[in-house]
C-alpha cells in the first residue's frame, strides 16, 4: 500500500538528524525558565522575599500587601524572558490541565505597557461552565474561580516564537465546591503531615517540618507521526483498536533497556533539555519491555511540585515528539498483546532529615520506622478500594490484571526480610520461618541491615516496599498523579491517628512495651494485605478473595467506591473533600468512562464500516467466482466467510452502541474479524499501517 511505503521510506532519511550535545551547559540552564526561590531573591525586596518564604514553607497565609510587588517582579523576570502572556495554570477534572492565556498588554494615558498585578496573580475567574462538575456547578453561576498556589514556582513555557508565563494556581467553582485535582492533593497533604508530627510527638520527637515526596517514573511509546495520521483508533483514542499480532513482539524480550535508537535518543534529548529549563529534574531514560516503548524518571521531588512536574512531562513528551516527525502515546494499551504502559508512583515521608521509611540505624529509628510502617498497611488494608478507585478509568482498565501490570487487588509486598521482621514482631520466638526465631523487642533491638536491592524483586505487587519508599504500580501513564497520592496521603493520616489515639495513652515508662502490643495488634489485624507471592497467578484470585480483599476489575466497579459512606465520611473528616464533592466526582468519573467508551465504539466501527470492510469486499470480488483451482476456491469460500462475520458484528456494534450497553465485547468480535482479515488481505491493499511496522520503525 502506498501510503505506508511513504513512510518508511522518509523515516530512514530523518535518521541521521540529532541535536548538538549540550554537555556542561545544562548546569547553565538548568530552571532557567522557573521563578524559583533564588530568582524571587533576586527579584525581589528582602522584606518580601522574606514574607513570601514564610507563606512557602507553609507558616503563614499569603500577606496581600505583597502581591503586587511579587506580580510586579515576576512579570519583568518572565518579559525579560521573552514571555508576553500569563497564564493561571490549572488541574480540572479532565485529568489534564488548562490555560487561558492573557497578554500583559494594558493602556497607560494612550501608551501601550505591560502590567501584571497582585490581584491578576493571585486569583482569576474562568468561565468554568465547559469543565467537569459532576453536577456541581450550573451554567448560569458558571464561574469558576482560579487562586495561585505558591507552592509550586511560576514558570515559563516556550513556543517556537515566544513564551507565556504560567502560574500554578488551583480551581474551585462559584461557591468554593473543588473543581481540580490539587486543591485535595494539598489538603491531603496538610492532613498527612499534621498526622506525622503527631505521631512523631508519641515518640518524644521535637517538630520538624514533613515533607511527603514523591518520585513518578512516566511510561510511554513513540511511533512514527506518518502512521500515526493513518490510523483513525490511535488519533481519536490514543489506542489501537485494530491490528493482527505481530510475528514478533516481545516475545525476545529484546527490548528492555536495549541500546536506545539514535532517533529515539535525539528527541530523549530534547526532551530533557525541556524538562531542565523548567527545573524538572529528568534523571533516567531507558527502553521498556515492549517494543517502542520507553521510560523517563525524575529524581523525586516534594509531592505538589511532582505531581505538577509530571503533568509537565507528560505535554514536553507529547509537544517534542511532534517535533520530532513522532508521536509520543501516553495511553495505557496503546497496542493489545504486548505490555501496556504505567506511572510508578514513588512515594515517601520525611521528617526534617530522615526519610520515615528508611528503618534506620538504631532502635529508636527502628521503632518509629516500623511505626510509620504498621500505619501504611493498617491504611492499605482499610482503604484499598479507595487507592483502585484512584486508579480507575478506561485505559487502565486493559492493563491492571493482564499479567503484566499488577492486579486490580491491591495488597503490598514487603520483601522477605520485612516478613521476617514483621513475623517476629507479631509470632515471636514461634515463629516458625524466622532463622533467629527470636522475639524483637521494639525500642530495644536492632533491625538486621535491610538490603536495598533484595527488595525489589517482586513486579507483580501493585504496592511494593522498594528499601526506603513504596512504590505504587497501579497508576496509569496517562493519569495524574493527583488522585493516588490525596488518597493515600488521607488513608494514612488516618491509620497515624488511629495509632497515636492509643501511643498518647502510654505512661512513658511503658512505651516501648505498650507500642510493642499496639504494633502487634494492628499487624495481626491487617495482615491479610501483606502477599509476597506471584500476583499473576490465579490461587492468588482465589487467596485474595478468601482473605476478603476487594477485586475490583473494571472502572464501573472500581469507582463505586467514591460513595462509600465510610469513605466520604474519611475524606470529609480530614477536610479533603466534601461528601457532595466526593459525589461529583463519582459523576465526573462515570461520565468520562462513558463518553470515552462511546468515542471507541463509533470510531471502531466507522473504520470497520469505511476504512476495512470496502477494501475487503474488492479483494473478494477481484477472486471472482471462477473455479481456479481447488486451493482458491476454498480460499474464497473462508474469505467470504470472513467478510460476512465482519458485517454481522458491524450491525450487532451498532446496536450496542444505539443502546449503550454491550459496547466492549462487541468491539471484541468485530476487532477479531477486522484482525483475521488482515492476516489474509493482499498486503499492499492493507489500508492501515500494521503493528509490525507501527512498534518496530523508527
Ligand atoms: P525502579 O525502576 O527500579 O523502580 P527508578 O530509578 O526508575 O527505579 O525510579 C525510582 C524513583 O523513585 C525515582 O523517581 C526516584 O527519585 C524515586 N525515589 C527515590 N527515593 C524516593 C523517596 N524517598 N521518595 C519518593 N521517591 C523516591
Ligand atoms: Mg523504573
Amino acid at each position: 500500500m502506498q501510503k505506508r511505503f511513504d513512510a518508511v521510506c522518509k523515516i530512514s532519511d530523518r535518521r541521521t538528524e540529532g541535536t548538538e550535545p549540550q554537555g556542561s551547559k545544562v548546569l547553565e540552564f538548568f530552571a532557567a525558565d522557573v521563578f524559583d526561590n533564588e530568582k524571587m531573591a533576586k527579584h525581589l525586596p528582602k522584606s518580601t522575599y522574606k514574607k513570601l518564604m514564610a507563606t512557602l514553607n507553609g507558616m503563614q497565609p499569603l500577606d496581600p500587601g505583597i502581591a503586587d510587588e511579587v506580580a510586579t517582579a515576576m512579570k519583568e523576570w518572565a518579559v525579560s524572558r521573552g514571555a508576553t502572556h500569563y497564564t493561571h495554570w490549572f488541574q480540572p477534572l479532565t485529568g489534564g490541565t488548562a490555560e487561558k492565556h492573557d497578554s500583559f498588554l494594558e493602556f497607560s494615558q494612550g501608551k501601550a505597557i505591560f502590567e501584571f498585578s497582585g490581584k491578576t496573580l493571585t486569583v482569576g475567574e474562568p468561565d468554568a461552565s465547559s469543565f467537569p462538575s459532576g453536577g456541581l456547578r450550573s451554567t448560569f453561576e458558571a464561574r469558576g474561580y482560579t487562586a495561585w498556589d505558591p507552592t509550586s514556582p511560576a514558570f515559563i513555557k516556550r513556543h517556537s516564537n515566544g513564551a507565556t508565563l504560567c502560574i500554578p494556581t488551583i480551581f474551585c467553582s462559584y461557591t468554593g465546591e473543588v473543581l481540580d485535582k490539587k486543591t485535595p492533593l494539598l489538603r491531603s497533604t496538610q492532613a498527612l503531615k499534621k498526622a506525622v508530627v503527631r505521631l512523631m510527638k508519641c515518640f518524644g520527637q521535637e517538630e520538624e517540618p514533613v515533607r511527603v515526596t514523591l518520585g513518578a517514573e512516566q511510561e510511554y511509546f513513540l511511533v512514527d507521526k506518518k502512521f500515526y495520521l493513518q490510523r483513525p483508533d490511535l488519533l481519536q483514542t490514543g489506542r489501537t483498536l485494530y491490528g493482527a499480532p505481530p510475528a514478533k513482539h516481545q516475545q525476545l524480550e529484546d527490548h528492555y533497556f536495549g541500546s536506545i535508537p539514535s532517533r529515539i535518543l535525539a528527541f530523549m534529548t530534547d526532551v530533557e533539555n525541556e524538562l531542565w529549563s523548567l527545573g524538572i529534574p529528568a534523571k533516567t531514560r531507558h527502553n521498556e519491555v515492549a517494543p517502542a516503548q520507553f521510560e523517563l524518571a525524575p529524581i523525586f521531588e516534594e509531592l505538589n511540585l511532582a505531581v505538577d512536574h509530571n503533568m509537565l512531562i507528560m505535554e514536553v513528551l507529547r509537544q517534542v515528539a511532534d517535533r520530532h516527525g513522532l508521536v509520543c502515546l501516553l495511553h495505557e494499551k496503546p497496542f493489545a498483546g504486548i505490555n501496556g504502559s504505567g506511572k510508578h508512583n514513588n512515594w515517601a515521608i520525611s521528617y526534617g532529615k530522615r526519610n520515615l521509611l528508611d528503618p534506620g540505624s538504631n532502635p529508636q529509628e527502628n521503632a518509629v520506622f516500623l511505626t510509620v510502617l504498621t500505619s501504611i498497611i493498617h491504611a492499605l488494608d482499610s482503604h484499598s478500594d479507595l487507592l483502585r478507585a484512584a486508579t480507575a478509568g478506561l485505559g487502565n482498565d486493559h492493563r491492571l490484571g493482564a499479567n503484566e501490570a499488577p492486579p486490580a487487588i491491591i495488597s503490598t509486598f514487603l520483601g522477605e526480610q520485612l516478613e521476617e521482621v514483621i513475623d517476629q514482631l507479631v509470632d515471636g520466638a514461634s515463629a516458625a520461618k524466622s532463622k533467629k526465631a527470636a522475639t524483637l523487642r521494639i525500642g530495644v533491638d536492632a533491625l538486621p541491615t535491610l538490603k536495598r536491592d533484595a527488595t525489589d524483586r517482586n513486579r507483580t505487587s501493585p504496592f511494593a516496599f522498594t528499601g526506603n519508599k513504596f512504590e505504587f504500580r497501579a497508576p496509569g501513564s496517562s493519569q495524574s498523579c493527583a488522585e493516588v497520592n490525596m488518597v493515600l496521603n488521607t488513608i494514612v493520616a488516618e491509620a497515624m491517628d488511629l495509632l497515636s489515639d492509643q501511643l498518647e495513652k502510654l505512661p512513658a515508662a511503658k512505651f516501648n512495651t505498650g507500642l510493642q502490643e499496639i504494633l502487634k495488634k494492628e499487624i495481626s489485624a491487617h495482615r491479610r494485605v501483606i502477599f509476597n507471592g506471584d500476583g499473576y497467578t490465579k490461587e492468588w484470585l482465589k487467596e485474595a478473595a478468601r482473605r476478603g480483599l476487594p477485586n475490583l476489575p473494571s472502572t464501573l466497579e472500581a469507582i463505586q467506591p467514591l460513595k462509600a459512606k465510610e469513605n466520604q465520611t474519611l475524606l470529609e473528616k480530614y477536610g479533603v473533600l466534601s461528601k457532595v464533592e466526593m459525589d461529583s466526582r463519582y459523576q465526573v468519573f462515570r461520565e468520562e468512562y462513558e463518553r470515552r467508551l462511546d468515542i471507541e465504539g463509533k470510531i471502531a466501527l466507522e473504520i470497520a464500516k469505511s476504512i476495512i470492510r470496502p477494501v475487503a469486499v474488492k479483494e473478494l470480488v477481484a477472486l471472482g467466482d471462477a473455479k481456479v483451482c481447488a486451493s482458491v476456491e476454498s480460499f474464497r469460500k473462508e474469505f467470504a466467510a470472513d467478510v460476512d462475520a465482519l458485517s454481522k458484528d458491524i450491525a450487532a456494534l451498532e446496536k450496542a452502541l444505539a443502546k449503550a450497553q454491550g459496547i466492549i465485547p462487541a468491539m471484541d468480535a468485530l476487532r477479531k474479524d477486522v484482525d483475521a482479515l488482515e492476516t489474509i488481505v493482499d498486503d499492499k491493499v492493507w489500508p492501515m499501517p500494521k503493528y509490525r511496522e507501527m512498534l518496530f520503525i523508527c
